[in-house]
């Protein structure tokens, strides 16, 4: 697979180098420069198969015969979690990408990254360092544990994690190493860039990210919508309408890689008070605001760093921005709609997925089949839901039992000097 920078067409590089680097000059993002559908036969034959050997076949038509020889055993493994398809409304059933261990979809993406850098890296060894205000901290962490020739620092700011994050972080020990920093998200965020920008740490830790825009992680994500049609009914396969809860897109550009590859779909872009790209799609004119807090936090992106790989699918595609169907929702209209489901159904949202699903009955035409993605465990998001629902939510077992595990942490002043020492002593290679 050949993949191009697309700030730099000059850049190109295969799967392997893409991964391990992350991001290309000039902050570029890796993407490839065509796509080849499969037939209608190979789709029907695709939806047919389980999980884990339709994911084989379409992540190697990707990827190419010549790259990563394990990554029929890697998908194997990292795909070792359901996601069903339930039915949640009138014409509408939610993909729930939340049984995995950190009972998020990122589960899906990080799992698959973690092994396919390990089976790249050989015999050498590195650091993933990672700064989070919650989930993928959790996604990557708990990905990458075990995974004997690579390290993983991630900083957390010290009580702005939810405490069933923080467990999921920093309840693990052996490769997987939690910082607590005294200071908020944006600190933490700052002592990575500092990490990235010391050649001498660099080196001498073999320092990686493990952050959103690595395209296999984009790759992984691309399984779950096969896998959404898989479970309908033959009959209603030709009318699909997926709606997505967009925070950097790079779930929906999954998905439209998904239509690339000949599954027939609509999208629907749902998005919070962070509504840039519905913005955009209405008059032209890309004028990010002020990223706003809301209840579906994970979507709290005012620059969503995946916009540009959209734009240029569309543009080998030849589709249009203006067949999107869009919309952005608020946070009293996502908890109106929370209790609206659970009323008229039964089915519990958390906000992310309720954004998703609002915004999608607002789309939804005649004759169509609507399946919004439920990126979250209701549980993960206790608090609101329970409040707003007026229910009391039971946390499944496996995050009960994590919770009572002890902390293995280091709490550390948000001081890059400091992280740099810590590193060199922990993780010197
Ligand atoms: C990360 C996340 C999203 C947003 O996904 P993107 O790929 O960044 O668009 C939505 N919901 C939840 C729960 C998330 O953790």
């Amino acid at each position: 697979m050949e993949l191009v920078n697309l700030k730099d067409k000059t850049e190109r590089v295969s799967f392997a180098q893409a991964v391990k680097q992350g991001i290309g000059r000039e902050q570029g993002l890796f993407f490839m420069e065509d796509i080849k559908p499969f037939s209608a036969e190979e789709i029907d034959a695709l939806l047919s198969m389980d999980l884990v050997s339709r994911s084989q076949k379409v992540l190697r038509h990707l990827i190419g015969p010549d790259e990563i020889p394990t990554l029929e055993a890697i998908i194997a493994d990292a795909f070792n979690f359901k996601a069903p398809l339930v039915k949640a409304d009138d014409n509408a059933y939610c993909l729930e990408l939340f049984h995995g261990p950190t009972l998020a979809f990122k589960d899906f993406g990080a799992r698959f990254m973690a092994r396919v850098l390990s089976s790249i890296i050989g015999d050498s060894k590195c650091t993933i360092l990672t700064a989070t205000s919650g989930d993928t901290g959790a996604a990557v962490a708990d990905a990458f544990y075990h995974q004997d020739k690579i390290n993983v620092v991630v900083l957390y700011p010290k009580g702005m994690v939810s405490p069933l994050q923080e467990s999921l972080i920093a309840t693990l020990g052996d490769n997987i190493h939690a910082v607590e920093i005294d200071a908020p998200f944006d600190n933490c965020q700052d002592m990575v860039k500092s990490a990235f920008d010391d050649a001498e740490l660099r080196a001498a830790v073999g320092l990686n990210s493990a952050n959103s825009i690595n395209i296999s992680r984009l790759l992984a994500q691309v399984c779950y919508y096969f896998e959404a049609v898989s479970q309908l009914p033959r009959e209603q396969r030709d009318q699909v309408v997926f709606a997505v809860p967009c925070g950097n897109f790079g779930n929906i550009t999954a998905g439209l890689i998904a239509k690339a590859l000949g599954l027939k779909s609509r999208f629907v872009i749902a998005c919070n008070a962070n509504d840039t790209v519905p913005r955009y799609l209405k008059s032209g004119a890309w004028e990010p605001h002020k990223t706003v807090a809301t209840i579906s936090n994970a979507m709290d992106i005012s620059r969503p760093n995946n916009w540009p790989r959209v734009e240029a699918l569309c543009q080998i595609m030849g589709w249009s921005l203006s067949d999107f169907a869009y919309g952005s929702v608020s946070d009293d209209t996502t908890r109106e709609n929370m209790r609206a489901l659970y009323q008229k159904t039964g089915y519990i949202l958390e906000p992310h997925a309720s954004v998703a699903h609002k915004v999608l009955s607002e789309n939804l035409k005649e004759g169509e089949v609507g399946i919004f993605l439920g990126t979250a465990h209701p549980a993960k998001f206790k608090e609101e839901v329970d409040r707003t629902l007026g229910i009391e939510l039971p946390l499944p077992q496996a995050l009960a039992d994590r919770i009572a595990l002890e902390k293995q942490k280091k709490l550390m002043a948000a001081d890059f000097a400091t992280l740099k020492s810590y590193m060199l002593d922990e993780l010197k290679l």
